[in-house]
């Protein structure tokens, strides 16, 4: 299964919270906003998702 992390930059505050509990460097701080850096190291734990106080990270099936 391959799965896109997609990241809505409208919806994002910059909090860093997806960073700080990705644990697995798929997510990086590049200029001031979440990139996605690794996806195929995405473990789909989904704890990006859940910690983003404004839902602004889904992850859909390719
Ligand atoms: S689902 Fe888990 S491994 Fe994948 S980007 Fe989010 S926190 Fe990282
Ligand atoms: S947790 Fe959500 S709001 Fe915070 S930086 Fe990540 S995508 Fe943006």
């Amino acid at each position: 299964m391959i799965v896109e992390i997609k990241i809505n930059y409208e919806k994002c505050i910059r909090c860093k919270e997806c960073i700080k509990v990705c644990s697995y460097g798929v997510l990086e701080w590049l200029d001031d906003m979440p990139v996605v850096v690794n996806p195929k190291s995405c473990a789909l734990c989904l704890e990006c998702e859940k910690n983003c106080p404004v839902n602004a990270i889904t992850h859909e099936e390719k």
